[in-house]
């Protein structure tokens, strides 16, 4: 079944081997680049991870993000066996058979008194990046019958998949700027310093982009922070208004269109509703927007006019547009300054990229069959939006009563955490599959401790469709798993087994790859064998890069075969968005700052908070980052104890100054907030403040369109803890 492992007397799979180091090649799968790298075996223990510089596309790079997951590899707090919670709140050890019987016992008796309808799952983002825990837990849910899923694609791109199957015809369908080769590149909610990429895998994007810079090109980051690429010899950024990216998209295309830069004859041949989107963007020029986006009119005229005069143009958007109230309509438009403009499909304009397979067929779908009616109104069908998770178990008519947990801490990353608790603690079984006791795992009934990337062997499946140099790479698991440590694939068939349904494990050679061997066969003739041979010499197979010249015959699926400028499925939202403007217009002298979630080079998601090493430097507090401006008008100073409140909620934490940000604008960094997780000693020793209890919860805290989660350009106001008393 393919899952070899190193130790020290295994030559067979290693490049370099001495007496007392092993050195196996590998891969990193915490983001989309996929590092090669090399891990570094003593006596079958994993002691370091370094680049692998023989890499055939990572070739060396890698982030300290990527290196420090060896301090989670060893980390003395994971989770070693499982375990069961008993009614005083105490864990105890258990054998996977206890478990599993435990665990099966509870599911059947919601499902015998309730139905399938009182089960749910939530699957975290590192099922992304698993090749086989992705697929079996698929199918685990299946089998089961679990009737509603959550997922945290609806706290950071839910909307992507949404828009590209309007425009598109399919959610799989994701061009990526031909770095290489474009003059102008627009980047849209993106700190590729703090975060790489997103939708787009390319090692080294800083290094890409600096080397495009160099040759002349020219990048425009648009943020509410002014990013560090100025000094990293890249372009500047456009200081925006969060959560105002559709106003500004809107009226970057009008004066586009305004210069006669739409390309009319293209559009007709592999387009159609054009009328329909110059009616949409009517009313947005640069002088409408100006005030709700913060944008001086000039500053958008000149960026179409260099629009217009590059023929090479890319454009890229990330988190910071999905996690607004309209991420959809946004990506809608940055699909459109792709496609109208003739910059799609050309060389240095944005390209779709295939990998392992041609994904655009496998996304194929219709936006007006993607929502169903539910006692919440209508919503996108697959991942329901989890800001109703709390709903579905406390307010529901056929509550939730069981949910299985896999690789998320829903707890912590979804919005209304104390009403989450009081949900999770009403649930007649709740499981948790994760490396951590995390603060969801301490709400749970049962526990089933996973093993983490180095422990199992894997595909870098994660790079499908978005990828500047496709390469498939296996990676064996490097040592092996510790203590009672278990792969989710063999989970998820071991708890089927327990329940009676058909599983592999009851096969007499279980092959938990057969799936995968032979959709890669299928998809790009490629040998599981050959590349499980190749893992030995750390050799990715190397995939075609994307080129242009076939998109409009290979990747659009709508019925029709034609890119739809303004997908009929918008009506509403696109009367919410002229709603929104007027509303937002309005608010803007309410005196309240705007809170933007943001991401750091110290965290990732939650996975750091209990890494020591990441808390250097005194990054122990998730503080409230302000403009030293807004500060001193609040009269408040770095480092002062405050209070930041919401419409929906409050969090205790310091100032930090920082004059990066937009004059009203302040951040935090999503990860935070572990005062929950009391066997994480590094992370409830420094829990830092859980920004997500700002936000919206429940009937309007998401984009009907794609459930997304509305997360950045809330509106908050920041006090001292302590108001001095006035003395005389
Ligand atoms: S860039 Fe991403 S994939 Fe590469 S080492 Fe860093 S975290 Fe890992």
């Amino acid at each position: 079944m393919g899952n070899p492992t190193a130790n020290s007397s295994d030559t067979e799979h290693t490049a370099k081997h001495t007496a007392e180091l092993t050195r196996v090649h590998t891969f990193c799968r915490i983001c989309e680049p996929s590092c090669g790298l090399v891990a570094h075996v003593e006596d079958g223990r994993l002691v370091k991870l370094s680049p692998d510089r023989d890499h055939a596309v990572t070739a060396g790079f890698s982030c300290h993000k990527g290196l420090a997951a060896v301090d989670v590899h060893r980390d003395p707090d994971r989770l070693d066996h499982p375990q069961l919670r008993a009614p005083d709140g105490a864990w105890r050890d258990v054998s996977w058979d206890e478990a599993m019987a435990e665990t099966a016992r509870r599911w059947r008796a919601v499902v015998a008194a309730h139905g399938e309808h009182a089960t749910a799952a939530y699957v975290g983002n590192p099922m992304a990046f698993n090749a086989l825990g992705s697929l079996h837990v698929s199918q685990l849910l299946r089998s089961l019958g679990v009737r509603r899923s959550f997922s945290s694609g609806t706290q950071d791109c839910a909307n992507k998949f949404v828009a590209s199957e309007a425009v598109f015809g399919s959610s799989n369908v994701h061009p990526i700027p031909d770095l290489e080769h474009t003059d102008l590149c627009v980047v849209i909610g993106e700190n590729p310093r703090a975060s790489q990429a997103s939708f787009y895998s390319i090692p080294n994007v800083l290094g890409e982009m600096r080397r495009a810079a160099a040759r002349g090109a020219r990048f425009v980051f648009v943020n509410p922070r002014r990013i560090e690429t100025p000094e990293q010899g890249i372009g500047d950024t456009l200081l925006i208004r969060p959560d105002t990216d559709v106003w500004f998209l809107a009226a970057l295309l009008h004066e586009i269109d305004a210069l006669g830069g739409f390309c009319e004859e293209l559009v007709l041949r592999h387009g159609r509703h054009l009328a329909e989107l110059r009616r949409f963007l009517e009313p947005y020029d640069a002088d409408s927007v100006a005030e709700v986006t913060g944008i001086e009119p000039a500053t958008i005229r000149e960026l179409a006019q260099a629009w217009v005069a590059t023929p090479r143009a890319s454009v890229h958007a990330s988190t910071g547009i999905n996690m607004g109230r309209q991420g959809t309509l946004a990506y809608w438009l940055v699909h459109m300054l792709s496609f109208v403009t003739g910059r799609l499909d050309v060389e240095g304009g944005n390209l779709k990229s295939d990998g392992f397979y041609p994904n655009a067929r496998s996304g194929a779908g219709v936006p007006e069959q993607g929502y169903v009616e539910t006692e919440f109104g209508r919503l996108r069908r697959g991942a329901l939006p989890g800001t109703l998770m709390s709903h579905a178990i406390l307010d529901s008519d056929q509550p939730i009563r069981a949910m299985i947990v896999v690789a998320g801490n829903p707890l912590l990353s979804i919005a209304g955490q104390d009403r989450l608790r009081k949900a999770f603690e009403q649930l007649e079984l709740l499981v948790v599959i994760d490396i951590y006791p995390s603060a969801t795992a301490e709400l749970a009934h049962v526990v089933l401790p996973s093993t983490d990337m180095y422990e199992r062997d894997d595909l870098n499946i994660v790079n499908i469709g978005t990828s500047a140099r496709p390469f498939a790479q296996y990676t064996p698991a490097v040592v092996e798993p510790a203590a009672d440590r278990k792969p989710e694939w063999w989970i998820a068939h071991r708890l089927l087994q327990e329940l009676g349904l058909p599983s592999i494990l009851d096969d007499a050679e279980p092959d938990p790859w057969a799936k995968w061997r032979h959709m890669l066969a299928k998809g790009s003739g490629i040998d599981l064998d050959d590349l499980q041979q190749g893992a030995a010499e750390g050799r990715p197979h190397l995939l075609p890069t994307p080129a242009p010249g076939s998109f409009f015959d290979a990747q659009v699926h709508t019925p029709d075969g034609l890119v739809d400028c303004r997908p009929p499925a918008f009506d509403a939202a696109i009367e919410r968005c002229h709603r929104l403007f007027d509303e937002t217009r309005a608010e803007l002298a309410d005196g309240r700052l705007r809170l933007i979630h943001r991401r750091d080079a110290w965290m990732h998601n939650t996975w750091f908070a209990n890494v020591e090493r990441m808390k250097r430097g005194g990054r122990t507090t998730n503080p409230v980052s302000m403009h030293p401006d807004d500060a001193a008008t609040l009269g408040l100073a770095a480092g002062e104890d405050v209070v930041v409140t919401s419409d929906h909620g409050e969090v205790a934490t310091v100032v930090e100054l920082d004059d990066r940000l937009m004059r009203g604008v302040v951040s935090m960094v999503h990860g935070w907030g572990h005062a929950a997780s009391p066997r994480l000693r590094v992370a409830h020793r420094d829990p830092g403040a859980n920004p997500n209890q700002l936000l919206p919860v429940g009937e309007g805290s998401f984009e009907p369109l794609s459930s997304q989660a509305h997360m950045t350009g809330i509106p908050v106001r920041v006090r001292a803890t302590v108001t001095p008393v006035a003395t005389s």
